[in-house]
């Protein structure tokens, strides 16, 4: 059975067609600049030359078209008839308080997607476009909505409500979701395979460190805090975003600077985390470690100050669980940053944590890092949310 799966940001699709036999990668791409002068395509299929279309793709109906001629394409193509693919993917942001699960998309999906908007205002839209353009161009082709906030729905209330007047909660869902749930529910379960832990009872902590990062605490596979609330917002230090603030700021770099609190969100989720502390290197973890390594003071800091956020969330989370049997590092910085990782590890001493240098020396492959005589399961497992989406699509069409 083929899946594809979709991913579908404003201007961008990627997709991903994946041989469910044997879960190996059959082609993926990405269509840029949709809707924007400049349109894109870039197509890669195993054993095959990099396939780059340049046409005009006025909305994502057109992309999508776009993606199924390279699919069926005799040179790049992967397959003779798009009717070879059984279903479609999609990731969803947001799901309200709706859905704790994935579903088969019918038109009650496509309003609770389409409710969800202004919670998810720059995902949500999308999302719904590439739906919608699924089912234009593969009428009968099932659609599978996974949804980013499924994962936190499990949360208990003492988690997800805000400490401010109940009524805002009923009239306006505002609570903690969290996101990267797809991916957070993808690692976890992983980690409890992976590390031979009870898959009823193992508390597991996973730190998704990439651009945007959160950390998850689950137990039994059912995530019961995770870092990031009613937006991305919250939680750790990012790539651009503050995470944890005090709301006062917002309120003081208003009054200070004459801007609007659309304007100073914007600044807190755009141009702050380690691009901002950094006084503006970059959002990217690289340059701040390269800046660190010359002697750049606050990019030192900035660093130090993500990874102080890290460590506070882990000793959080293990408090809150009682107890941890497994942490888990994925994602971009959280796979490929070696010395980042041992920093984060070397300050859980006091949870048993016992870090095997050795183990960590090793990029991006899944492994235990801690060494025998941890107390706690120290391990890197790669994230792979299409895999995870075509599999939630897999068990839902077969
Ligand atoms: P997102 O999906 O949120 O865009 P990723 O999970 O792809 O993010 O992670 C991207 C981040 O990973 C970038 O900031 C990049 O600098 C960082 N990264 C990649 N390799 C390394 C490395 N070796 N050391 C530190 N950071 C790294």
């Amino acid at each position: 059975m083929k899946i594809l799966v979709i991913n579908c940001g404003s201007s961008s699709l990627k997709y991903q067609l994946i041989d469910m036999e044997n879960e190996s990668v059959l082609a993926k791409g990405l269509c840029e600049r949709i809707g924007i002068e400049g349109s894109k395509l870039t197509h890669e299929a195993e054993g095959k030359d990099k396939h780059v279309v340049e046409n005009p793709m006025p909305n994502h109906s057109t992309a999508i078209k776009m993606v199924m001629d390279a699919l069926v394409d005799p040179v790049y193509g992967v397959i003779k008839d798009t009717s070879e693919i059984s279903a479609v993917g999609h990731r969803v942001l947001h799901a309200g308080t709706v859905y704790s699960d994935s579903i088969i998309v019918n038109d009650d999906v496509k309003r609770v997607v389409r409710e969800c908007f202004d919670l998810g205002p720059l995902h949500n839209p999308a999302n719904l476009m590439g739906i919608e353009a699924c089912e234009e161009t593969m009428p009968g082709t099932p659609n599978v909505a996974v949804f980013d906030t499924a994962f936190g729905m499990s949360m208990p209330e003492k988690a997800y409500l805000y400490a401010i007047p109940h009524e805002y909660f009923e009239k306006y869902s505002i609570r903690r979701y969290g996101f990267h749930g797809t991916s957070h529910k993808f690692v976890s379960g992983e980690a409890i395979k992976f590390g031979n832990l009870d898959p009823e009872k193992a508390k597991v902590i996973v730190c998704h460190l990439g651009n945007g990062a959160s950390v998850s605490a689950s137990i039994g596979g059912k995530c019961v805090d995770t870092s990031m609330g009613l937006t991305p917002l919250e939680g750790l230090i990012m790539g651009t975003r503050s995470g944890d603030i005090d709301p006062a700021v917002v309120q003081f770099i208003c009054n200070k600077e004459g801007k609007t609190v659309n304007e100073v969100l914007d600044i807190l989720n755009k141009k702050s985390g380690v691009l901002g502390m950094s006084g503006g290197i970059s959002s990217d973890f690289r340059d701040i470690e390269n800046a660190k390594a010359e002697g750049n003071h606050l990019a030192a800091v900035a660093l130090d100050a993500f990874q102080y956020r890290v460590i506070k969330y882990i000793g959080a989370y293990a408090a809150a669980m009682n107890g941890v049997d497994a942490i888990v590092f994925t994602a971009g910085v959280g796979e490929n940053d070696k010395p980042g990782r041992k920093a984060i590890c070397e300050s859980l001493g006091y949870l048993g944590v016992k870090i095997d240098d050795e183990a960590n020396n090793v990029r991006s492959q899944k492994r235990i890092i801690s060494a025998p005589d941890s107390k706690v399961k120290v391990m890197l497992i790669p994230t792979n949310e299409e895999l995870a989406i075509a599999r939630e699509t897999l068990a839902l069409v077969k």
